[in-house]
């Protein structure tokens, strides 16, 4: 590249502003064009040399079903992309992939995709040319000023890179006011903090495969939880006898149970947000039973554990004593162990000092250093992943509703879907003069925003990715093209930014003829930082390696955890939950591998996939707890009315014993008022009728802390349930023998 571009301007233009080690003295890299480059670059940009008429390609990318960042391979074939399967050199997923990574090939070609640029006139969406979209949004952004926002889902790499250098350009970040919001309604964002705090270490690594028992308080980490496939390959080792020490035992507490609980060992039903006080009472009981064991606990964490007893946890948890003594007995026995903190402990208004709880049990255990270990971290603050969270909806809400943004871009997120009625989020949006919405697929929040720009689907586009949960090793994700663009029309993320910023700084930006070119000079800047791994070959080696393989290589950076950790006072507060008589049951919104948080909804393979639990397939339903479908009248598949301060909803009611009798669980997913033929109009959002309580130290929004009351109703609708699976019992066929545990131990001598 050549121009009056500062050396110190272009690093933070190419993502590697604020690198702590060094970049070699290289000169700036030239542009390479696309024509250019073209007999170097292994990707489908040259059809004509690598099609052999029935003979299919691989193309390694990065899956964005989710923000765990596996590493895929698309097989192409006569320029068509059919198939997705996991890049057996990404250390997150090992070749591995899952149903929502599966379904990549149906969003790509999914029917009810936007092609082509969309404004509002006269109070519906129009089809306009991409030089109408352009001076609309330059006429609006020179209006704006600095009052500029960007809302989006988790991200990483260059693409955040741009949108931070975007905001700068623009001075949104001038007066120190939040202008880049990440929201996620599937998230750690309370672990993350606890970890920070306690470890000094947000997402340290977790070693499933070397415990020998994992207790989970509802982290669901073979559904989704932080880096599901991952977590999978690790369980498969815990549960093999030949890799692991011996079998692993899992034991899930949880007010529902989640697709990990069903595989537990054994599976505990609590009342959600009693975690924390199990965790305590464990504490305490190992403690008794193990002499020496936390001497350097502080006097204050001493007294506080010693105020748990089992018999007190028992009532607050609503649960056998004999479970959490069985518990107990378990973590004394099988050493070393994993204790894991979900959604159901972080959704409440004292979900930090649960979570809290929980790693002080792992404190106590001397887990940590054995099964919990410092992470790799990128050494590229620009690249680094912003992890979404539900603080920045509430947030960005409240700037919202008091003015603060006149232009607002949405992209990888839906917040009309995802927030609470309560929230008023519809409302505050109506205080932003402009909204654009940058988006692959018509949903409720594109569908109600002034500007629609189409974006490619993302097996169409180019892009780095820095999964937060790095893996086994530091890499920095490639994602680029599987196909040509399906619709002419589409853009990419990178490239409307890119038009962003030319149009914002011409003089640094205007070089870049797109956004592949951009990449490809940002790559080589990356590999003249010492931080990366492999950069003796040449530019253009290192290039088409990293697309050959998806991945480039970064060296370990692994911190140390706090010296202080285990007297490393982090206060923690666990006030019980008042019981509220006119609202008896406490909803639990549970996010599941498949529709997700109902980003999914639109994939029909999705929708037709069971859930792992109740089998149901295209509907929603509330699960509920045999004895209290009796208090409530209900029998399975029943309408029933389910209904908060905030709200209600109807559906039907899924009889079942996998929940706690003090829990009404209704999967997230569903209830979609847009986002095309698949998704529209099917089942209930649960979502919608939570009320506005927040964690009194993250400010999260407290997901399972809204109270409701269920009653049987005829109105409602009246279809049947569809399950597959057909019936829970064996009918006869004893396809699983069993033999009561008298008769074994008569048999067997035990
Ligand atoms: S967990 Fe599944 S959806 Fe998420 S990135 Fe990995 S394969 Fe894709």
């Amino acid at each position: 590249m050549s121009g009056p571009v500062k050396r110190r301007d272009f690093l933070k233009m190419m993502g590697v502003g604020g690198v702590s080690g060094t970049l070699a003295g290289c000169d700036l890299p030239s542009t390479v064009t696309l024509e250019e480059g073209k007999e170097d670059v292994v990707s489908y940009f040259m059809p004509e040399e690598y099609v052999i008429p029935g003979v299919g390609v691989w193309y390694a990318s990065t899956c964005m079903q989710c923000d765990a960042g596996c590493g895929i391979q698309g097989r192409i074939r006569e320029g068509r992309f059919l198939k997705v399967e996991g890049n057996p050199g990404s250390p997150i997923n090992k070749g591995k992939v899952c149903q929502m990574g599966q379904s990549t090939v149906q969003a790509h070609y999914n029917p009810d995709r936007i092609t082509q640029p969309m404004m509002r006139e006269g109070g519906s969406l129009k089809a306009v040319t991409w030089e109408q979209a352009y001076s609309a949004l330059t006429q609006n952004l020179n209006k704006a000023g600095n009052k500029i926002a960007w809302f989006s889902g988790t991200v990483s790499g260059h693409q955040s890179t741009l949108i931070s250098n975007y905001l700068d350009a623009v001075g949104a970040t001038v007066d120190a006011n939040k202008s880049h919001f990440t929201h996620e309604v599937v998230n750690a964002a309370i672990w993350q903090a606890v970890n920070k705090d306690m470890l000094g270490d947000s997402l340290p690594e977790l070693h499933i495969d070397k415990a020998s028992l994992i207790l989970s308080f509802g982290a669901d980490f073979l559904g989704t939880w932080i880096s599901p496939v991952h977590f999978a390959g690790k369980w498969a080792d815990f549960r093999s006898p030949e890799t692991g020490d011996g079998r692993g035992t899992l034991i899930q507490v949880e007010s529902k149970m989640t697709l990990t609980g069903g595989n537990a060992d054994l599976w505990v039903p609590a009342k959600s947000g009693s975690e924390g006080a199990i965790a305590l009472g464990l504490a305490n009981y190992v403690l008794a039973k193990s002499p020496g064991a936390g001497e350097s606990l502080s006097s204050e964490q001493k007294s506080l554990i010693s105020s748990y007893s089992l018999e007190k946890v028992a009532t607050i948890a609503a649960t056998s004593e004999d479970y959490i003594k069985r518990i107990g007995d378990a973590l004394i026995k099988r050493s070393p162990s994993l204790v894991l903190a979900g959604a159901s402990v972080e959704g409440h208004e004292h979900g930090y000092d649960a979570v809290a709880a929980v790693m002080l049990l792992n404190m106590v255990l001397g887990n940590i250093g054995k099964t919990i270990k410092p992470a790799n971290t990128s050494p590229f603050p620009q690249l680094q992943t912003k992890p979404g969270n539900t603080r920045d909806l509430i947030e960005f809400t409240a700037a919202a509703k008091a003015k603060k943004f006149d232009v607002v871009f949405f992209s990888g997120a839906n917040p009309l879907f995802t927030a609470p009625d309560s929230l008023a989020l519809q409302d505050a949006l109506d205080n932003v003069g402009f909204k654009v919405a940058v988006s692959t697929f018509p949903d409720e929040t594109t569908m109600q925003a002034d500007l629609v720009l189409p974006l490619s689907s993302y097996a169409e586009d180019w892009g780095t990715h820095v999964p937060a949960y790095q893996g086994d090793r530091n890499v920095i994700s490639v994602q680029q093209p599987l196909m040509n663009n399906l619709h002419s029309d589409t853009k990419g993320l990178g490239d409307i930014l890119l038009d962003l910023l030319k149009a914002k700084q011409p003089d640094q930006y205007n070089t870049f003829k797109d956004y592949y070119a951009y990449l490809q000079d940002a790559i080589k800047t990356l590999r003249g930082s010492s931080e990366i791994k492999n950069a003796e070959a040449g530019d253009k080696q290192f290039w088409n390696k990293a697309l050959q393989t998806g991945l480039i290589e970064v060296k370990d950076q692994k911190p140390t955890f706090a010296s202080n950790f285990l007297s490393n006072d982090v206060k923690i507060n666990l006030p019980e939950e008042k019981a509220d008589s006119a609202y008896p049951y406490q909803l639990v919104p549970s996010a599941r591998l498949g529709l997700y948080d109902g980003r999914h909804a639109n994939l029909p393979w999705l929708q037709e996939s069971p859930d792992q639990i109740s089998k149901v397939v295209w509907d929603s339903w509330a699960e509920i707890h045999p004895r209290t479908a009796n208090n409530i009248g209900v029998k399975h598949g029943d309408i029933v009315e389910i209904a908060s301060k905030s709200g209600t909803i109807r559906l039907h009611a899924y009889v079942i014993k996998g929940v706690h009798p003090d829990t009404i669980a209704v999967p997230l997913g569903q209830g979609h008022e847009e986002y095309g033929r698949y998704a529209k109009g099917i089942g209930v959002n649960p979502l919608k009728i939570l009320e506005a309580k927040t964690d009194s130290k993250t400010g999260e929004l407290a997901m399972y802390a809204t109270r409701v009351k269920a009653t049987a109703t005829a109105a409602g609708k009246k279809d049947a349930l569809v399950r597959l699976g057909g019936s829970d019992i064996q009918m006869g066929r004893k396809l699983v023998v069993t033999i009561p545990a008298e008769v074994l131990k008569r048999t067997e001598g035990a």
